[in-house]
């Protein structure tokens, strides 16, 4: 390796004020490499991770330095108006320093700052530029991080991992507030999207790409969460004689195209585009947020749509709201548990006798008509005498007289619906492996934007949030 490097006097040039050009900075990090690599070929327990981290580090202040003249520059270069109404600022002083944690280290920007007479507010049009208005000193990258990293996992981890993963040290406190800073952004921006998408309403946006009519499939289900807004009054309020409420309901829908349903290669089901929506602003979030989901998704355009749930009154009442043309379907799991009741009924713990009853009547609720299955049940009633028994089987038929239109199984099949709500318990399931560790809290106002966050992610819309995250370097 023949180079002739430039001696490591970079000390000196800074503290003297001036800053040097980023060539000769790179042409001192392209030394610092060179050295790097004749240390790693030399020693023996070193492998190519060691180097991976040293060459990282050998470039990190050049990074750092080209970030910090490029946020100036495009600083320098922000006309002074204001972003909100873009009137022209007045009372202009420029000069204003303010540091931000980037990616590659801590950079500091001075900005100009004016008075918007419009909006009775001082701006800094230079932050919005730069896109670190909304953000408690991190930039665009850290912002994405922490919000991303911390609707994942705990923040204690979340912490470590990015400090393991990137070198940005972001305490878990720190990390927390960011990640819910960021989620408040988020809820602002999905109350704008969800109000765009309901005013455009039924109007089909690009009405020439439907090729072939399509049903929307609509699920919902709600789960529990614990929460401690009531944390440290636990005996006060006990005195009362009140328990205090530690568990609250997460409401969680989800929606699909049911031409967007297929099977992956090994022949497991997949569903290639699907909305997800999970809140803790009770049914009526649910309602608002899943109805402008799903017209996003297209229910619009959609040639019918289907709602598939358990039994829970809430969930029809919704869809009879919210989704009126929609047909509705009982989740065909959970009306066999209603079978297998009346079966208990009858036989009790002859766990025989009542598998032999129950597989041909799952049989004929799944393929045949399902009013002979509820005439089978009545006519069990009718035989049975006053008692207990008697009662339990009055209870399911009732109950599957309450869903009696909700039965169509044999159609939904032959038109290949799907006739359980398995889509939506699953994500529930992934939801609460989340937001349900063991020793895991959450503060009401925290966890919602927590799920928000969430569900910008599991949408494909997180660049809405961090346009950067949706930009491709390598074609710029
Ligand atoms: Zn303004």
């Amino acid at each position: 390796m023949e180079t002739t490097c430039l001696e490591p006097v970079v000390a000196k040039s800074l503290t003297s004020g001036l800053s040097e050009p980023l060539a000769v900075m790179a042409a001192r990090a392209a030394c610092a490499l060179e050295l790097s690599l004749k240390r790693f070929v030399l020693a023996g327990e070193q492998n190519l991770g060691h180097l991976e981290l040293q060459a990282a580090r050998d470039v990190q202040e050049l990074l750092r330095q080209a970030l910090e003249r490029g946020a100036q520059a495009k600083a320098d270069g922000t006309p002074p108006l204001c972003p909100v109404c873009q009137q022209k600022l007045t009372r202009l002083s420029a000069g204003h320093p303010r540091s931000f944690e980037s990616r590659y280290g801590t950079i500091t920007v001075k900005r100009t700052r004016g008075y918007c007479k419009r909006c009775r507010k001082w701006r800094v049009p230079a932050d919005t530029a730069l896109g670190l208005e909304e953000s408690a000193g991190y930039s665009p990258a850290v912002q994405d991080m922490a919000a991303l990293l911390a609707s994942k996992m705990p923040v204690g981890e979340a912490s470590a991992v990015l400090e393991h993963l990137t070198g940005v040290k972001l305490p878990p406190a720190t990390l927390d507030r960011e990640a819910r800073r960021q989620g408040e952004r988020a809820r602002e921006v999905r109350r704008k999207l969800d109000e765009q998408a309901c005013e455009q309403g039924q109007a089909p946006d690009q009405p020439e790409l439907v090729l072939e009519p399509y049903q929307m499939i609509i699920q919902m289900d709600a789960w529990n969460i614990r929460e401690r807004d009531q944390w440290g009054k636990t005996k006060a309020l006990r005195r009362e004689g009140k328990e205090p409420e530690r568990w609250h309901w997460v409401y969680t829908g989800t929606c699909f195209r049911l031409d967007h349903r297929g099977k992956t290669a090994g022949g497991r089901p997949l569903i290639s585009e699907r909305g997800f929506v999970a809140t803790r602003e009770g049914m009526e979030g649910l309602r608002e947020q899943l109805h402008a989901e799903a017209l996003r998704r297209g229910l619009g355009q959609a040639a019918g749509a289907l709602v598939i749930a358990d039994g829970a009154v809430w969930i029809w009442r919704l869809a009879d709201d919210r989704f009126k043309d929609a047909r509705q379907r009982l989740d065909f799991y959970h009306a066999v548990q209603h079978l297998a009741a009346v079966g208990r009924a009858m036989f009790g713990e002859d766990k025989d006798k009542l598998k032999g009853w129950l597989r041909p009547l799952v049989r004929q609720l799944k393929n045949q008509s399902s009013l002979k299955v509820i005439q089978q049940l009545e006519e069990i009633l009718e035989g049975l005498p006053a008692g207990v028994a008697a009662q339990a089987v009055q209870k399911e038929v009732n109950y599957f007289h309450e869903h009696r239109d909700r039965l169509d199984y044999r159609n939904g099949r032959q038109r290949g619906e799907p006739i359980g709500s398995g889509a939506i318990e699953s994500t529930c399931r992934q939801a609460q492996c989340r937001f349900k560790r063991p020793g895991q809290f959450w503060s009401q106002a925290g966890d919602e934007s927590l799920l928000c966050l969430e569900t910008f992610w599991r949408n494909d819309r997180w660049h809405l949030l961090f346009p950067h995250t949706s930009f491709n370097p390598a074609r710029n």
